[in-house]
């Protein structure tokens, strides 16, 4: 626990618990927001909700503004509020790369994981892809659809490392591009 900001509301509404084995990336606020882009910048109050099929696993406040999500919600019955700053910087190949800034350590990151304590990057949170499958982190984690969203994630915010550290179009470099593009389409398209 701790290290994830106030628990002070700011008169908002508390949402439904965020026990579950959450992921957070900016595909999924621009989901809702429809684009960081058209943001204003005192910002859009909205609800962020995650779903295994057509069942709603938690639900959570957000308040979004272009460089800064403030989420609100329950975690383990206590009220939370985190906020969680956003950059962007520019693409060795081209256009600009958004980040979110892991309110803990801040080390830009693709994706913040919530196992039962609080939103974070998968360095604070202490997961690494073969331990999705095993560690005792994941009980909390009933499905195994859950399960494969938190490895494919993991994957993908090692392999865009990879690429920052890559000469840009060498052989590696393509290499590393196209393992991104099999496992997410969509998230190359945010750029
Ligand atoms: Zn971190």
């Amino acid at each position: 626990m701790g290290g994830y900001g106030s628990s002070r509301w700011h008169g908002y509404t508390p949402k439904t618990t965020a026990d579950s084995g959450l992921i957070l990336n900016l595909s999924k606020v621009n989901q809702t927001v429809r684009g960081l882009h058209t943001v204003p910048p005192k910002g859009i109050e909205t609800t962020l909700s995650w779903f295994i099929g057509d069942r709603q696993i938690a639900s959570i406040g957000m308040n979004v503004t272009p460089s800064r999500l403030t989420l609100h919600y329950l975690q383990s019955g206590n009220p939370i509020t985190q906020p969680i700053e956003l950059t962007s910087t520019a693409c060795n190949y081209g256009g600009v790369r958004r980040w979110i800034v892991c309110p803990t350590c801040n080390r830009r990151v693709l994706c913040l994981y919530n196992v039962g304590n609080g939103f974070a990057c998968r360095l604070c949170q202490g997961l690494t892809y073969t331990s999705c499958q095993t560690s005792h982190k994941y009980e909390t984690v009933a499905t195994l659809p859950l399960i494969r969203e938190f490895n494919k994630a993991l994957r993908l915010d090692k392999l865009y490392r990879k690429l920052e550290n890559t000469r840009y179009q060498s052989k590696r470099w393509n290499k590393v591009l196209d393992a991104i593009r099999k496992l997410d389409v969509e998230s190359l398209a945010l750029q």
